[in-house]
């Protein structure tokens, strides 16, 4: 094993599986993505440490923990199509196009989404779409999907994501009333379209910006 390899099977095993990852698969995405890939230059060395981190444009890569605790509640099967709302850098798409059929992925920043794209074709992943756009609107031409992951925090569920979820599918989305308070909540869709809603823990994200989301008066 290469020393990245070693490093990030030492995170896998040390920061994911030692606390409450215990699906098998997302373990082994986990274990399959080289994180230091998707990193700035220069920061490889960080890139196996539980810890977000500073990517272009102000915005960053999640922390491994979690991007794994948000595959695992999505509970994705191998058949799944998935969207998140977020690219950034790609990691968190790579982890979920391990698990499912199809991920769209939709990124607001240009630069951002470009970057991602030649990323995750460089890398070989051949079933993610990476889409530039508002992703508060979700992304309907592909809808409906058994899965969604929200990178970006706003301020209540955007509705136009609740209708792209398909009867028996679920969605993580950190929701707060700003940019330091935040809940990761789960949304599920039970078989008769009915939804409900579980809090899975305190996070902070980098803001989500759009139509159905924080409005920015610094036009970043
Ligand atoms: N999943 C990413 C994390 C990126 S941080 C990764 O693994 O690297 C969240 C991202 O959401 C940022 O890149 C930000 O530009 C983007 N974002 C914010 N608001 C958005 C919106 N309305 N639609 C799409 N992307 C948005």
């Amino acid at each position: 094993m290469d020393p990245m390899e070693q490093a990030r099977h030492r995170m896998v095993d040390e920061q994911l599986a030692r606390r409450d990852i215990q699906d098998a698969r997302v373990l082994d995405a986990m274990r399959r993505v080289p994180r230091h890939a998707f990193v700035p230059a220069g920061r490889e060395h960080e890139a196996y440490l539980d810890r977000p981190l500073p990517i272009a444009v102000g915005q960053t890569i999640s922390q491994p923990y979690i991007v794994a605790l948000t595959a695992q509640a999505l509970r994705i099967g191998p058949d799944a199509r998935v969207l998140e709302i977020g690219a950034g850098s790609g990691y968190a798409a790579a982890v979920l196009a391990e698990l499912a059929r199809e991920v769209v992925t939709v990124e607001r920043h240009p630069l951002l989404a470009a970057e991602a794209a030649a990323r995750l074709a460089s890398l070989r992943y051949g079933n993610i779409r990476v889409v530039t756009g508002d992703g508060t609107r979700g992304y309907p031409e592909a809808a409906p999907y058994e899965a969604i992951a929200v990178t970006a925090s706003g301020p209540r569920v955007p509705s136009a994501l609740l209708a792209e979820l398909a009867p028996g599918g679920r969605m993580v989305i950190p929701v707060g009333p700003d940019e330091h308070r935040q809940e990761l909540v789960l949304v599920t869709r039970g078989d008769d379209g009915q939804f409900s809603e579980t809090i899975l823990g305190a996070v902070r994200f980098v803001p989500l910006v759009g139509e159905d989301g924080w409005a920015r008066a610094d036009g970043v």
